[in-house]
């Protein structure tokens, strides 16, 4: 069987920056949750994005609850959180039992739309927080979610957790809002195995989310916790990989637009393709290669067809207010994330692609067309 073609694996530096942090790590005998390569990790990650503050986290899921809690949701609260995502963006808010309101995504941007956010915000005029996602390294429409926010004074956070690396409108994603998270999960664009950051320009409230993060302990001799604690800090081992991964991120940036536009220049001319949308203020990372498909040939018909050349390929998500779980929660918008979930699919983005394998894939897909 032909070599296996990833949607997206780990791909650590050519240089070795990753082990020679993790060696330290062992030379020093911090192996340990904390230690120089978390507070090195967070400083470096901070600096890259331009947020004041960093707070590394075991994933990006952590970060998130993080943030929640830090905006001060709780029970009964309503958050307002964008539907076409990966259910991580909306665990949290159940984790505080505060009842998420799901907005529609618009075809722009593949993200949130902010007139359904205008919308939902008439019908919930008390809302606690937003998240908006920058699904697939795309941007949402951040100067109008941002000005809806500022409106209702309501706080935003990001979820950049696929985005690290976007610019929009020359500011990286994961800055614009209170709180930005990001991930660092094995499939996404650089990766610790698993790990998170919370970032944001407040830094006494990171200071904060470092507490939590690490049980609530008090600063005194015995064990004393006067809040309810969580054990999310990331490991010192795990911060050095990401030391050594942020080294490559831009590389790994140019790779992934590299990959994007091959398909683009290969698959446009297809009947009924169409790629992700890329706006002018925005300069995405790439992270994954999506494209809709209108024409006879279906997302499934793609996926089973690489599969069995041993590729691999994904719809897009599966919308949260379609969810079996998310349910009874409200949902605020048309059908046009839903369009996006049916007719949406993910190629292989994998860094590692070579240019063979690139047109490997063209060729099999275009055979769907003939
Ligand atoms: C990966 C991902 C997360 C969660 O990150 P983990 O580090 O896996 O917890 C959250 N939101 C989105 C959109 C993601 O893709």
């Amino acid at each position: 069987m032909a070599e296996k073609i990833w949607l997206a694996s780990p791909h650590m530096s050519d240089e070795g920056y990753e082990i020679q942090y993790v060696q330290e790590a062992f030379d020093t005998n911090w192996v340990a949750p904390l230690g120089p390569n978390v507070t090195g990790f967070e400083n470096e990650l901070a600096a890259k994005v331009g947020a004041k503050a960093a707070s590394a986290t075991t994933t990006g899921t952590a970060a998130i609850h993080l943030a929640l809690k830090s905006v001060g949701v709780t029970e009964g609260d309503i958050v307002f959180c964008q539907s076409l995502t990966f259910s991580a963006t909306a665990n949290p808010i159940i984790y505080e039992k505060a009842i998420p309101v799901f907005i529609d995504s618009n075809f722009e941007t593949w993200n949130m739309n902010p007139d359904a956010l205008e919308t939902a915000f008439k019908k919930y005029p008390n809302v606690k927080a937003v998240i908006v996602v920058h699904l697939y390294g795309l941007s949402a429409d951040l100067d109008r979610i941002v000005e809806i926010c500022k409106k209702h004074n309501v706080p935003l956070i990001e979820d950049a957790a696929e985005s690290l690396g976007t610019y929009y409108k020359g500011k990286y994603t994961g800055t614009f809002g209170e709180f930005g998270i990001f991930s660092f999960n094995g499939n996404k664009i650089i990766t610790t195995s698993g790990g998170g950051m919370l970032v944001s320009d407040d830094e006494k409230k990171i200071i904060k989310t470092r507490y939590w993060a690490t049980q609530s302990r008090d600063q005194a001799r015995h064990y004393q916790h006067s809040e309810l604690g969580f054990n999310y800090r990331m490991s010192n081992v795990v911060a050095g990989i990401g030391r050594g991964q942020l080294k490559v991120l831009d590389q790994r940036v140019d790779k992934k637009k590299y990959i994007f536009e091959y398909y683009k220049r290969a698959l446009s001319e297809l009947e009924g393709v169409q790629f992700m949308p890329i706006n002018e203020w925005n300069e995405p990372n790439y992270w994954l290669s999506c494209m809709m498909l209108g024409g006879k040939v279906r997302p499934l018909d793609v996926m089973i067809r690489l599969e069995k050349e041993n590729i691999e390929a994904r719809p897009v998500w599966k919308p949260m207010h379609m969810q079996p779980f998310f349910e009874e929660f409200d949902y605020i918008g048309e059908n046009v994330s839903e369009i996006l979930f049916e007719n949406g699919v993910c190629l292989p983005s994998d860094t590692k692609m070579t240019d063979e394998d690139l047109d490997r894939v063209c060729k099999i897909i275009k055979g769907l067309w003939q």
